[in-house]
């Protein structure tokens, strides 16, 4: 139900529209965060939507106070339709990283069957953009992130649905590959694309950040993880990195790009790789050490001579990017996360 009230200041009307609520009589302060509108009672807050463009406050209520009490509601039914929209452009549109990465490879390749497969991927992802289609067949698993403000109160139903049916209604609208299966052993595809593989963070703040990665599986297939020994030191990781990318070999449709993840425990490091995936190709870790050792490999990979779609050349990594956190004295965890050089994913905060 949608409540329509006109409130007067400072010389100005504005128009606002309460949802299930209308505008409460204790009403004593209206603020803006963001694209978002707030309502605050003497007992409740209220998340409202409003074409407003400034902050009003009511009883010279102050600022401060005001925020330390407020819970910014959220209705999952944002997440479902910005899942949606983000599950199709993810699929039609590589990122700019991404494309600006093989163009720069293939103004660096000689060989004539190199030239040509990067040609191929590059008129590949134009048509993509230009006739909104997927830029593979693989459609992926929909590895959804969502790095939810710990100020941030959903509200509207359970949010595990509310994500599900937002990749669900993209895989459907935009014609995507259903590539789930009910069961790892049995088979049986679920139909939908569902479940979309769920990784939730708490942050700091009032938005929710939502990330879709659809993931193919000739590339995920050549990812592997080792437990180290700390003994087996910075060369053990090195040893790992390219022995994984030469077992890879041509599988994950190369150039490839490597999320390597190092640090936390066995499951920490594989979702460090994965994350790894998601930072543009063009930045580097904060970190020199690392940043230099990302470098390095990169450089280590390309002259593996794999090369696009394993036909040889100098291309077999479009990019390499290493997460790190810390881990226990007795050990040095290894991921490496796998991708191809359809390696998609968009964002939008909410
Ligand atoms: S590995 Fe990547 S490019 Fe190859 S089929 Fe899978 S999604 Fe497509």
């Amino acid at each position: 139900m949608t409540h329509t009230k006109t409130v007067g200041t400072m010389g100005l009307a504005w128009s606002i529209s309460v949802h299930s609520y209308g505008i409460p009589k204790n009403l004593v302060a209206l603020a803006m965060r963001g694209s978002n509108y707030y309502i605050k009672t003497k007992n409740e807050n209220l998340t409202i939507s409003a074409h407003i463009e400034y902050s009003i406050y009511y009883k010279n209520l102050k600022r401060t106070t005001e925020k330390e009490n407020f819970m910014r509601e959220i209705e999952v039914a944002k997440i479902t339709d910005t899942l949606e929209r983000l599950c199709i452009e993810a699929n039609e549109h590589l990122p700019q990283d991404v494309k600006s990465a093989i163009l720069q490879c293939r103004a660096l390749e000689d060989g004539e069957i190199a030239k040509n497969v990067l040609d191929n991927m590059i008129e590949n992802y134009e048509i993509a953009d230009r006739e909104h289609v997927p830029v593979c067949q693989d459609t992926g698993m929909a590895c959804v992130f969502l790095e939810i403000g710990q100020d941030v109160h959903l509200t509207g139903g359970d949010l595990r649905e509310a994500v599900d049916e937002g990749v669900r209604r993209g895989y459907e609208k935009g014609y995507l590959r259903k590539s789930v299966v009910k069961d790892p052993v049995r088979r049986g595809n679920t139909g939908d694309n569902t479940p979309a593989m769920l990784y939730t963070e708490i942050v700091p703040g009032e938005q929710i950040r939502i990330t879709v990665a659809p993931k193919g599986f000739g590339s995920e297939n050549m990812s592997a993880i080792r437990m180290f020994k700390p003994s087996a030191g910075l060369e053990g990781i090195k040893d790992f990195i390219i022995e994984t990318v030469e077992n890879a070999g041509p599988n994950p449709c190369p150039p490839m790009v490597v999320g390597v993840g190092i640090g936390g425990t066995f499951d920490k490091a594989a979702l460090l790789a994965k994350k790894a995936l998601l930072r543009p190709l063009d930045s580097s870790h904060p970190d020199p050490f690392y940043a230099e050792l990302e470098q390095e490999m990169l450089q280590k990979i390309n002259k593996l001579g794999i090369g696009p779609q394993g036909f040889g050349g100098r291309t077999t990594a479009l990019g390499l990017n290493i997460e790190t956190m810390p881990t226990h004295i007795a050990g040095m965890p290894c991921a490496i996360n796998i991708s191809c050089h359809v390696t998609r994913h968009q964002t939008e905060v909410i």
